[in-house]
């Protein structure tokens, strides 16, 4: 076993075309699976926050009128010179993030379509020809919205990047980034190959920092057309409000708590299969991972012996290591918060069937790594209930009844996804219509893709990545009422 450095990379900030040092100094960056510091990232302060801004506004003059298929070449160029660079992006990745690397390499392949299918999207931004009276017409058109603010979480440092940048320069957008202060290099390599590709000065731009004081530069900015937030929804709200002085146009793409249904006639271990898989991938850090699973109660016996065996079996470890399938949570905090959730629903009658607890076997006691855990028993009173579970937790219940299954389901202020298991069609296709949450997965967990929408009902957010709503996001609609003088 070999495990590699950090490979070379900037640790600087990207403004108007060039590499520069930070205002604020330095922060330094740690690798979560072994506590040992990897990097000093460069901080922005306002001044520089702004002059970011001040050149994203410059370039968008020119960039907003390039030739579309110009614009679509170079995302094509840029997804290409990821693709060529992918294993360094995932080793820098695996390092700052902890993730396997085979689930990095994921993430960056996930990141090269996003930019593929999204320049290609761009060109289909037809607007359209309504019907109107006699010497009249009636058009609409689509203009690149502006300076876009881009703001990232560390779970899918890459994806959820790429997610934006793609569309965002396709439709002819500028931007600005701010990537989370736990996985800047994940963003920085982005820049590297924009530099690499020949993407003119100003178009893209990377400052890193003080989060409260950055968002609040980006939010007050009249400069600033659209502001795409990917997080929590605690700052989602916070940006929300930031922004209703300056009205911008809002991505919110926030915390989810997916419940996880299955039906007693759903294949037993193929669906603990699933769910195991949905669950380590990314230690169970993802707005998308299961959160409360139902079981029927015809099955729920055999079901969680088989769920407590697949859990027993994980290998949690360096993610540069061979078959390692989950590497460390983010941080101590993070391990604090589940502690925290589990320690309360055991107080309010759950029982933990295993796990528990900080994994501290051998060197995993340097990282932040946590026992996979199956609890059940779990309810409404709970707060893991409630508040997102970000970690490699199963919490289980057991449900008698369709309807009781979906009213509970729906219990959370959360809407972005639901997972259903079952080989009736008619239950399928009800709770695909009735469960309230923005993306269902059917026998499946495969919710997140490129062509299709994403993004959450009710507190889970506000408007969609993915699909034609991805690139329409940085687009604004005008109408044109012409009529003819004789
Ligand atoms: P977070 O704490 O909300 O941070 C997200 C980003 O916001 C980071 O870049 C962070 O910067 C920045 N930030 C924090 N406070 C800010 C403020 N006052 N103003 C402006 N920016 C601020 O979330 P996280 O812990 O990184 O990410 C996990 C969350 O993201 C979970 O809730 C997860 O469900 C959600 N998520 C949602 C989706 C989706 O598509 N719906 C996808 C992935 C993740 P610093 O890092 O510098 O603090």
């Amino acid at each position: 076993m070999s495990r590699k450095k950090l490979p070379n990379v900037k640790t600087q900030l990207y403004i108007d075309g060039k590499w520069t040092d930070g205002g604020k100094g330095t922060h330094p960056l740690h690798n979560p699976a072994t506590g040992e510091e990897i990097a000093q990232i460069s901080k922005a302060n306002k001044e520089e926050t702004q002059r970011a801004i001040d050149a994203a506004e410059k370039a968008f003059e020119e960039w907003s009128t390039w030739e579309i298929q110009d614009r679509v070449d170079m995302v094509h160029k840029i997804a290409d010179l990821i693709e060529e660079d992918i294993d360094r992006i995932a080793l820098i990745m695996t390092l700052e993030q902890g993730k396997p690397l085979d689930q990095a390499k994921v993430e960056v392949e996930r990141g090269i379509e996003d930019m593929h299918w999204s320049a290609e999207e761009a060109k289909r931004t037809y607007g359209e020809i309504g019907t109107a009276p006699n010497g009249h017409k009636y058009e609409i058109k689509k203009h690149p919205i502006g300076v876009a603010a881009v703001i990232t979480p560390w779970n899918f440092p890459f994806s959820m990047l790429t997610r934006k940048l793609g569309p965002a320069l396709a439709a002819g957008s500028t931007v600005v980034v701010k990537p989370a202060a736990e996985t800047p290099l994940s963003a920085i390599v982005i820049f590297e190959l924009f530099e690499k590709a020949g993407l003119p000065a100003g178009v893209a731009n990377l400052v890193m920092g003080d989060a409260s004081k950055i968002g609040k530069v980006f939010t007050d900015s009249n400069v600033v057309r659209k502001l795409s937030f990917t997080g929590s929804t605690a700052v989602g709200k916070l940006l929300y409000e930031q922004s209703a002085d300056t009205m911008k146009k809002l991505s919110l793409e926030l915390g989810g708590h997916a419940p996880f249904l299955v039906f007693e006639d759903a294949p037993i271990q193929e669906t603990v299969d699933t769910l195991v898989a949905m669950k380590f991938r990314n230690s169970g850090q993802a707005c998308t991972a299961p959160n409360r699973i139902f079981v029927h109660e015809s099955i729920k016996e055999e079901f969680t012996d088989a769920l407590v065996k697949a859990v027993k079996d994980g290998v949690f470890g360096n993610g540069q290591d061979d078959g390692v399938e989950a590497g460390p949570l983010i941080n101590q905090e993070a391990i604090d918060s589940i502690d925290d959730q589990l320690n309360d629903a055991e107080e309010k009658g759950a029982k933990i069937l295993y796990g528990g607890g900080q994994l501290t076997d051998n060197d995993l006691i340097k990282g932040t790594f946590y026992t996979p855990t199956v609890i059940d028993d779990i309810n409404e009173d709970m707060e893991i209930w409630r508040e997102e579970t970000f970690g490699p937790v199963f919490p289980l219940l057991s449900f008698s009844d369709e309807d009781e299954g979906l009213k509970r389901a729906n219990d959370s202020d959360y809407g972005l996804t639901g997972y259903v298991f079952t080989k009736d069609h008619r239950i399928a296709e009800k709770f695909a219509n009735a469960l309230e949450y923005g993306a269902i997965g059917l026998n499946n967990t495969g919710v997140a893709k490129p062509s299709m929408p994403f993004g959450g009902f009710k507190h889970s957010g506000v408007n969609r990545e993915g699909g034609h709503e991805g690139v329409d996001g940085y687009l604004e609609t005008k109408f044109v009422h012409s009529t003819y003088f004789e």
